[in-house]
Parts: structure tokens; sequence; C-alpha cells
């Protein structure tokens, strides 16, 4: 394979079909949340933080939430940590705390998975089941539906209803955490192998050892009077709390968890100071920076940039047609501002031989491509929090280290 036209505005699900035909089930679909620099922009212009504190949590009725949605924009550097925490300055205080608190959450996922890397692939401090039998949603509960039916059609979910499937998935009907978290990873436009693994294994119970039991009362609660709807509501099979049947502390637990033997990796100062300093000629951006507050897009104004559809990872992950057409989408919008050239193949040689510039990104995937390319310049990942070479055992213990 190699290069292929940019996607055009308007026409990212025909790209999508033209050009990514292979990696797609059945037929390509779009999600209602439009990706590009132009889409978040107005996303975080539109979302005001009064009364986040008191509804971030609400399920449904939709109008009843007060989660902001950013979600798919933060995850792909469109909205950077640092820009959205200085957007809600000047909001009420209670509100502000509580939704900084949750950026501080993904920043916290992000150091986690930059030190650990693949190892979050297994229960990180107690037992709990990884793989096992193929395993599908219940069905005729009108929470799990609405959380599933949502998940499909949009590729997005409340932090609530996250907790629910998973919870549902894992503690009532025990099949393997890692699976589960395949199946949001396909599905979820913000889907990230960082926050993603960061909530299986806090909703399961690998990172604390006390899983989140879901049960009818948290639906009553964040989705009053949908229990009416449901076909189960006089046999409700979540009526009672799960068992409580907490995990055992596994016998060996990765050293990492508790201090970081290689700062300058995890940080990236590592992968900065590697570069030659010789010219790029074009900025490589990847999943993890398509925005136009990128490091390395912002440093070389005047260079062609580059984006290669890793066609192994797209084989491997079958991610749904609606993170595709998002991710064109970002690609189609970037276009109109940047000369875009966009390849498909294998990264490594597609960009063999090209002095490059790219931001450097806290991910394990990153780090094995890029060694292998001529990178040139590298710039540095927008943290919101420098990361510590101290615990990273839970949110509280890495709070305790980290300086925002
Ligand atoms: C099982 C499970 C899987 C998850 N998978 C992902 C994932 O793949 N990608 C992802 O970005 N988040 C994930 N989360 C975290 C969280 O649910 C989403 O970030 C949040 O629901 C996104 O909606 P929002 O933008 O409206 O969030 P808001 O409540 O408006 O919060 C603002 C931002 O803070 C961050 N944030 C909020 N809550 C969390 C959290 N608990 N952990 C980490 N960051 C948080 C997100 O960047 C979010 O956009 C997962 C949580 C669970 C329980």
């Amino acid at each position: 394979m190699a290069e292929v036209p940019a996607p055009e505005r308007g026409s990212e699900a025909h790209w999508v079909r033209h050009h990514l035909d292979e990696f797609v089930r059945g037929e390509v679909e779009s999600s209602p949340i439009p990706g590009g620099q132009r889409a978040a922009d107005a996303a975080l212009a539109g979302f005001t933080v009064r009364g986040y504190a008191a509804r971030r949590n609400e399920v449904w009725p939709v109008d009843r939430r007060g989660a902001s949605g950013l979600s798919p924009y933060i995850r792909h550097g469109l909205l950077t940590l640092p820009r959205v925490w200085d957007h809600v300055a000047g909001g009420p205080a209670r509100d502000v705390t509580a939704f900084r608190d949750e950026l501080l959450w993904q920043e916290y996922a992000r150091h986690l998975y930059a030190r650990l890397g693949d190892a979050t692939q297994r229960s990180l401090r107690y037992s709990v089941e990884e793989r096992g039998e193929p395993y599908d949603w219940p069905e005729g509960m009108a929470c799990i539906d609405l959380a599933n039916d949502e998940l499909q059609r949009t590729g997005w979910l409340t932090n609530q209803t996250r907790m629910w499937l998973a919870s549902q998935w894992s503690m009532r009907d025990g099949a393997g955490w890692r699976d589960g978290e395949d199946v949001f990873f396909r599905h979820l436009l913000d889907g990230s192998r960082a926050a993603n693994r960061v909530g299986w294994q806090w909703t399961v119970g690998a990172l604390t050892g006390k899983p989140y039991g879901f049960s009818r009362w948290q639906v009553e609660k964040r989705a009053p009077g949908l229990c009416h709807e449901c076909d189960l509501r006089a046999r409700c099979p979540i009526a009672n709390w799960p068992p409580e049947d907490p995990p055992e502390a596994r016998s060996y637990a990765d050293p990492r968890v508790r201090r970081d033997p290689d700062l300058a990796t995890t940080s990236g100062a590592a992968a900065m100071s590697s570069g030659s300093g010789a010219a790029p000629e074009m900025v490589w951006i990847t999943a993890e920076s398509l925005g136009d507050d990128d490091p390395a897009l912002r440093s070389h104004p005047d260079l062609p940039v580059t984006f290669v559809w890793d066609v192994p990872l797209l084989q491997r992950l079958r991610l749904s047609s609606k993170r595709l057409v998002f991710l064109a989408q970002c690609l189609a919008d970037l276009a109109e501002r940047r000369e875009l050239i966009v390849r498909i193949g294998v990264p490594v040689d597609e960009l063999a031989g090209i002095p490059l510039a790219a931001t450097f990104a806290p991910v394990p995937g990153w780090h094995r491509i890029s060694s292998a390319l001529q990178l040139v310049r590298v710039d540095p990942w927008p943290w919101l929090v420098p990361p510590h070479d101290g615990p990273v055992t839970s949110f509280t213990a890495w709070r305790r280290r980290a300086r925002a």
C-alpha cells in the first residue's frame, strides 16, 4: 500500500468505505459525534462547567446529564488537558474542582500507561479473571440495553454506564475483563488503552481490591423512570447487590507500580534528547496528536504533515467504522489548513528514510515505531502534570506526588 488522497470534509464515510474497506465489518456508519478540530473547538466553547458536580453522573433522560462529552477530542489530542483545565477557570468552585479532578484521572491513566505500557493488560494488584469464554450482554434489561445501544450507535458512554456494563460483565457474569475492555475499545471514540484499562481495572477491583457493585439502586438514582419501561421490572436480575467477593492480592505485583526506574523514558525526555537536530522534511502525526495545538505541528507551521493508517494495527483491532470515520473527519478537517500526506501501510516502511519531526506520545506503540524512524526533532507531550517516579498504585497515591 502507499499514499492515498486525503479525506475531504463531508465524504469521510465514503473515504473509509473506499480505502479501509477490508478492515470494516458490515456497513460504514458515522457517529453523531463529529471529529475534527472545528468540532472540538465548538464542543469546548459550548461546555459550561456550572452544575457539573451535581449532574456528572446522571444517565437518563439524556437532558439530565452534566458530563462534558469532550472525551473523544481529549483522547486524540484535539483538546489538550491544559487547555480544557484553563477553560473552566472562574466557574463555581465546587464544579471546577470536580471537573478538574476528572481531568486528573485522565492524566493519572496516561502516567500509569506511559510507565507500565503493555503490562497494564494484566490485573495490576489484585487477581481478577482477564480472559474467558465468549460473552455477550444479557438481553431484556432496560439499563444494559440502553448503555449497549448507545455504545454501538454513538461510540460514547457516560462514566456511570461504563461502570454498569463493566461491573455486569465481570462481577455478575464472571466474564474476563480484558475481553470487555476490547469490546469497549473497538467502539468508543475516546477508546484509549490508558483510560480504558484503568477504568476496567478500577471497576473490577484489580487496582484497589474493591470491585464496583452494580444494582438496580444506581439505575433508579441515575436513570429515574427507566425501570418502569423494563420488561424485567418485576423480576429484576440486579434487584440486590452482587455478592461481595473481593479479589485476592496478586502474589507478584509489578514493582513499577510503586517506583519508576526510568522516568526519562516515561516522560519523553529521553525521546526528545535523541533527535539529531537536523532539518525535518515532514511532521509525523498519529492518533494521539490530531489537533492544531500539537506541539510538532506548531513548531513547524510550513512543513507538510503525514499520517499513516497502520495496517497491522487495523487488522488486529478491527475498530468499529464509527471510530474510523471519526479519525478520517479529523484528517479531513486538518487537510483544510495543512498540506497532508495520507498513507496506508506499515508505518516504518511508509516513512523510511524521511527526516521527521514529531511530538512524543506516551504510549508503547509510539516507542516501537519511532525507534525505527528517522526522527530528527521531537517535541514534548503536553502533560497536565509532569510525571513523577512515585507510586501509581492508586489515584490517591499518585495524586499526592502530582503537582497540577
Ligand atoms: C470501564 C471504563 C472504561 C473507560 N474507558 C475510557 C476510555 O477508553 N477513554 C477515556 O477517555 N475514558 C475512559 N473512561 C473514563 C470516563 O468514563 C470517560 O473519560 C468519561 O465518561 C468521558 O465522558 P466526558 O468527556 O463527558 O467526561 P467528563 O465527566 O466531562 O470529564 C472530562 C474529561 O475528564 C476525563 N475523565 C473523566 N472521567 C474520567 C475517568 N474516570 N478516568 C479517566 N479520565 C476521565 C476525560 O478526558 C473526560 O473527557 C472509562 C471509564 C470506565 C469506568
